[in-house]
């Protein structure tokens, strides 16, 4: 049976980059009917926090990234991985270093002034624990071999060889006992199952190493895929104002968990040009094939034509639903939400296609909800201001009384009392038209405006439109 993963540290948001990964692991798993874990790595006590745990299971639910059993937390593996290096030791594949803290820093030292990476030389790798200077703890390293190379087979990189002389025999425990993610990735991997691990490619030269426990104990590793990580659009390392932002900005930004998941299955993998993949033809679709071996392009532009997609597409209810549970998390959502009564909450169903359709995001979909929550007189944007003319003002009090006879009030029947009132006065429907806009919303563009007549109602329509008449 397949089983992925996904392990985050929780040392910060669940950014977009780690999103993606963890889409990519779900996908997986998915597509082939297996399990898809969730591991929290927080073995590095100082830099963990509660906080980023909690937005880290916020942001999964949130995409929709359901896990299958418990959520691991390797801190509480500890026991067992000290068990594993101890195992090492007693086989005789790693060894006690009692090297100090100053010899390791003369090492870099010399790595420095001969321009190469750092390297542990192994000089306790041979050495008789006899020879242990009194009161210094050890770390444990592994014994990795010395001469020809390690090849990694990855389903996204291929063939990767590295050196072996470029890998030295690294910590696994520390002095005080603490495990080292490379020791504890290797054991939780192994302990939980996993038989294919996607992750980003800043891992690779790591599965290197990782793949030299596994020999070690002779573990069967699992498959690897490792992905490109995600650019700004302009190629160069995703910076804050380009997108390396948390999940729960994206959520704040009025991102639907569908659109942002179709945006990041596409950023990095295709299948010939096809740009809108459902969550159940993604998970059909989904291989590891297609990955794409050149980093992605993170593009704001892309995502928001893709959300407003998502948005037009959506079911009006259950966009409304939607719209609803996210308003605390929207720009002005929250104001919204404390003005939500029976009333205003029809007119936002009735509302809902024609704001839709002028939408890319739910923050632009409250935005445009505005004039249902507006507060009369209506505080009037520039260009509506400027559509009322005195001119234009006078066209409104011609149009006040025909409106108010009406019997029956609706879209049609404004509709043809706008249309003759035009004709009357001698003006083309939108210099009627976009005044009364200006009137009724306080903006220049609004849902059509015999909707906003209809969904406005008869009364609040009429007092809208007086608190304009002079
Ligand atoms: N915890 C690591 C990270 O957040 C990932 C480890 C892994 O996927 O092997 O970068």
């Amino acid at each position: 049976q397949v089983v992925t993963r996904f392990a985050p540290s929780p040392t910060g948001f669940l950014h977009i980059g780690g999103a993606r990964t963890a889409l990519f692991n779900w996908l997986y798993a998915k597509r082939h009917g297996g399990r898809f874990l969730l591991r929290i790595e927080d073995t590095d006590r100082e830099r963990s926090t509660q906080g980023a745990i909690d937005a880290i299971l916020d942001g999964m639910r949130w995409l929709g990234l359901d896990w299958d059993g418990d959520v691991t937390y390797q801190f509480s593996r500890a026991p067992r991985h000290r068990e594993i290096a101890e195992q090492l030791l007693a086989m005789g594949k790693a060894y006690r270093c009692y090297a100090s803290a100053q010899e390791l820093e003369e090492m870099r030292e010399t790595a420095r002034r001969e321009g190469r990476p750092p390297r542990y030389d192994g000089r306790w790798r041979d050495r008789s624990p006899e020879e242990a200077p009194a009161g210094v703890a050890p770390v444990i390293r592994l014994k990795t071999p010395q001469e020809g190379e390690t090849v990694i087979e990855d389903a996204v990189q291929g063939r990767v060889t590295f050196p072996n002389k470029d890998i030295d025999d690294f910590v696994l425990l520390r002095s005080d006992g603490a495990p080292t993610y490379m020791l504890a990735v290797v054991v939780d991997d192994h302990d939980m199952g996993v038989t294919q691990i996607i992750r980003g490619d800043d891992h690779l030269t790591n599965a290197a190493r990782q793949k030299h426990i596994y020999e070690a104990l002779g573990w069967t590793a699992p498959a690897l895929a490792h992905i490109p990580l995600i650019h700004g659009p302009d190629g160069a390392k995703l910076s804050k104002r380009h997108g390396a932002l948390g999940v729960d900005a994206y959520r704040g930004m009025g991102y639907l968990p569908a659109a942002l998941r179709n945006y990041l299955l596409r950023l990095g993998w295709s299948q010939g040009d096809r740009e809108f993949f459902s969550t159940a033809e993604m998970i059909e679709a989904f291989d590891l094939e297609s990955i794409h071996r050149s980093p992605a392009r993170f593009d704001f532009v892309k995502l928001e034509n893709m959300n407003g997609h998502y948005l037009r597409d959506a079911d009006d209810a259950e966009l409304l639903a939607t719209l609803l549970a996210s308003l605390p998390y929207l720009e002005g959502g929250q104001a919204i939400a404390d003005k939500l009564d029976e009333r205003r909450k029809t007119q936002l169903a009735a509302a809902m296609s024609g704001l839709k359709a002028r939408a890319k995001t739910l923050n632009e979909l409250v935005d445009g909800a505005g004039f249902l929550f507006a507060e009369r007189p209506l505080p009037l944007e520039p260009k509506a201001a400027a559509l009322l003319s005195p001119q234009a003002r006078e066209g409104l009090a011609a149009l006040t009384p025909r409106l108010a006879a009406l019997e029956e009030w609706g879209a049609a029947t404004t509709e043809a009392v706008v249309r003759e009132t035009a004709a009357s006065l001698g003006v083309k429907l939108g210099d009627l038209a976009q005044p009364l806009r200006a009137a009724l919303t306080g903006r220049a563009t609004s849902p059509g405006i015999f909707d906003v007549l209809a969904i406005l109602g008869r009364e609040e329509s009429l007092a809208r439109l007086a608190d304009q008449a002079h």
